[in-house]
């Protein structure tokens, strides 16, 4: 066995991984990354089909974004932002800001201050501290001390969400089986009902089946849920203080879209109740969905946006949730009254991190990339056709550059894989085989190429996808 895959299993503990299966086997130990190619230490190629866990946009070893950490290694890598401002930082600061703003048109506050972090959970960490602080700031103000406990600012968030692994943002998400073994460590959140229509509770569609009687039109029922959750929540005399969720898709979910208009529908009843909205964009941001940012494409204007992923383009660690001035403003006040955000990070605001963001957003708005972007979505849907004549695929679903491909025992009663049975690992297993790299969420296969992704490329990831499903099942 390789020297370097040796000293992995003897000392690396892995993230979400059964270390009992991991030890069974020789890693694949990943040396070197060009484009949408990964390369591992016996060198064997792979495709990188899920853009190394969400966060590669542009290719790995990207000219631009090699050339300008570069340029900004020889000046400094990092200082700290506690007590001191930084040339990389500042820009991006009004980029992100630029960007979050560009295609809004509603008359809501509008996104202006950026406060850097370092990942997806402590970008939602960010948000969760900043709107419990403001609403008690500001709706609770004049009551006592006793009814202010009595009335914490409470949280909704979507069934099946995921928001990160730290415990505030645990304490967001609602998957179960993370969920478990810490209950007692998290605050109370509530769940209100996410749209997955390929399930859908309300209407038992199953055009699969021969004559589909049962079918329904949709009544918006999953809507309707939502108000009435948020109503409830009023008439206990302490409206939600948030509601947060993720725009156009669930990612950690299962890939599972929002049908159109939904996000603009939720937006606007959590509006009328006071509830501030937190967009988490952890995974839909910067162009996987289209345009750079998912909320853009119902116009809906959240008062925090969570970003980190492919901020930097899949380079470095680096977070960042932007407010508006409204928020901001609620933390201002003299020294000694102690309005101060109390939070930060040693690597906030860190300056290789905000140059590799600057360098991979100026690629991500030019031209050649949008175009790029265009056709790699128009040949993702062409190629995920093929798909749909297995019979152990229930759903295809696709948003932008996203697609998640839901694996079924059966297809026309969309009976699922039991988690025990291993099928979307398994699946997974066989596309390694094939030279093409991904995880799946549950019984989901996500195909997430980077944007430099080939034709040729994309053909290889969805044919390795489906001799895979061929070969298990
Ligand atoms: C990945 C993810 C997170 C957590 O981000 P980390 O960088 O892994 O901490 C939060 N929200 C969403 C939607 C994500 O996909």
């Amino acid at each position: 066995m390789n020297k370097l895959a040796q000293l992995d299993l003897k000392f690396v503990w892995h993230p979400f991984t059964q270390m009992c299966d991991w030890l069974r086997r020789e890693p694949v130990v990943i040396v070197k990354g060009s484009g949408a190619e990964l390369r591992d230490v016996r060198g064997r190629k792979f495709l990188d089909a899920n853009s190394s866990i969400w966060t590669n946009l542009h290719g790995h070893q990207n000219q631009k974004i090699n050339a300008a950490i570069s340029r900004q290694l020889k000046k400094i890598s990092h200082s700290s932002a506690l007590g001191f401002a930084n040339e990389p930082a500042s820009l991006l600061a009004e980029r992100l800001v630029k960007a979050a703003n560009s295609k809004s048109k509603t008359q809501n506050p509008k996104l202006a201050k950026v406060f850097f972090s370092d990942d997806g959970s402590t970008a939602m960490e960010v948000a969760l501290k900043l709107a419990y602080e403001f609403t008690q700031r500001t709706r609770y103000k004049s009551v006592g001390r006793a009814s202010r406990r009595a009335a914490e600012p409470r949280f909704l968030s979507l069934e099946g969400a995921y928001h990160g692994d730290t415990i505030g943002a645990v304490s967001l998400g609602h998957i179960d089986l993370f969920h478990r073994a810490y209950g007692r460590m998290l605050f109370k959140t509530d769940k209100v009902m996410s749209p997955y229509c390929y399930r859908c509770p309300f209407n038992r569609a199953k055009p699969e089946r021969a004559g589909a009687r049962e079918y329904r039109k949709c009544n918006w029922e999953c809507v309707g849920l939502v108000e009435k959750k948020f109503a409830a929540q009023k008439r206990k005399g302490n409206p939600y203080a948030a509601f947060v969720f993720e725009p156009l898709m669930q990612g950690a979910a299962g890939m599972i879209p929002q049908p159109k208009s939904w996000l603009k529908q939720v937006s606007e009843i959590a509006r009328n109740h006071g509830a501030l909205l937190i967009a988490d964009e952890v995974m839909t941001g910067f162009g996987r969905t289209g345009n750079i940012f998912a909320c853009q494409h119902e116009n809906v204007q959240p008062d925090f946006l969570c970003l980190a992923k492919g901020l930097t383009g899949g380079y470095l660690p680096m977070a960042a949730t932007l407010t508006t001035q409204k928020v901001f403003d609620a933390f201002l006040g003299e020294y000694e009254e102690f309005k101060t955000f109390f939070h930060g990070h040693s690597y906030t605001g860190n300056q290789l991190g905000a140059t590799a963001s600057l360098a991979s957003l100026e690629i991500l708005q030019s031209e050649k990339s949008i175009h790029a972007r265009q056709n790699l979505e128009k040949n993702l849907r062409e190629e995920l056709k093929s798909l749909w004549r297995l019979s152990n695929v229930g759903d295809v679903r696709q948003v932008g550059l996203v697609a998640g491909i839901e694996i079924v025992k059966n297809w026309r009663t969309r009976e699922p894989f039991e988690l025990r049975e291993h099928a979307g690992i398994r699946v997974c297993e066989a596309m390694a085989k094939r030279g093409v790299l991904t995880r799946p969420v549950g019984n989901v296969i996500v195909l997430m190429p980077p944007y430099c992704t080939t034709r040729a490329q994309l053909q290889k990831m969805v044919s390795a996808l489906r001799e895979a499903i061929e070969e298990i099942f």
